[in-house]
């Protein structure tokens, strides 16, 4: 069983797809965690962000592994955890940019799959359901408007202890999404056959149940 959660920055994804991983006991994925520790590595080496075929090269390297301990969900690549440092505005900026490469997709995309095929699995990201794996059971198309959003994400470096501005955050989540949304490559975009859900409208327990139904209904056919 595939289950697909995607959607723009923002709109609840992790909270969702973590809760759902662990009631499930089935692997998560955080494809977005991929791209932003690739960015991450090329800023470090500094490898041109602009250059699709080192940075591609440079995904080709990676080996990642998700697993979920005490119910967070951990990511390490080629052996070191990753943690905050993949989070931050800059490199958040940074792997929208890389994203956008068809190059660097076919490398993560390749990653993906084969991760994905291990078993049962929730994926997180932007192209899940219409890429990754167009024949996912499942597949949850998470949106809010860009004010949740970022009001969301305010909050949420602020209790990681990172002081932030509102409007800056706006702005950040509003450019990303256009990029996102406009690449030719895999862009960000609903799936046919995948369920639209406002979260702003609905607690997470809510969305949570209704992804769970999904499932079971789709495992009973
Ligand atoms: O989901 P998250 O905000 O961590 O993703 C960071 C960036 O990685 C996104 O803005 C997007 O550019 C890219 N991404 C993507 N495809 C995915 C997941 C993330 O292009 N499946």
């Amino acid at each position: 069983m595939i289950v697909a959660i995607d959607g723009p920055a923002g709109a609840g994804k992790s909270t969702i797809a973590t809760e759902v991983a662990k009631h499930l006991g089935y692997q998560l994925i955080d494809t977005g965690a991929m791209y932003r520790t690739l960015a991450k590595r090329a800023m470090d080496l500094d490898i041109d962000l602009k250059d699709a075929s080192s940075v591609a090269h440079l995904a080709s390297t990676l080996n990642f592994k998700f697993e979920l301990h005490n119910g967070e969900n951990t990511v390490s690549c080629n052996g070191e955890e990753l943690g905050k440092e993949i989070r931050t505005a800059k490199v958040s900026d940074a792997s929208s940019i890389v994203s956008a490469f068809a190059e660097v997709r076919l490398a993560l995309l390749e990653l993906q799959r084969e991760i994905g095929q291990n078993g049962d699995t929730v994926l997180e990201g932007r192209d899940i359901g219409t890429v990754v794996f167009p024949k996912a059971e499942v597949k949850i198309f998470l949106t809010a408007s860009a004010e949740a959003r970022a009001k969301r994400r305010v909050a949420q470096m602020r209790r990681g202890g990172e002081d932030s501005e509102f409007e800056t955050v706006l702005s950040e989540i509003v450019k990303r999404d256009k990029r996102d949304r406009t690449r030719t490559m895999s862009p960000l975009i609903k799936a046919d056959d995948a369920v639209e859900v406002d979260s702003t409208e609905y607690e997470v327990k809510e969305v949570v149940d209704l992804v769970l139904n999904l499932v079971n209904e789709r495992s009973q056919q």
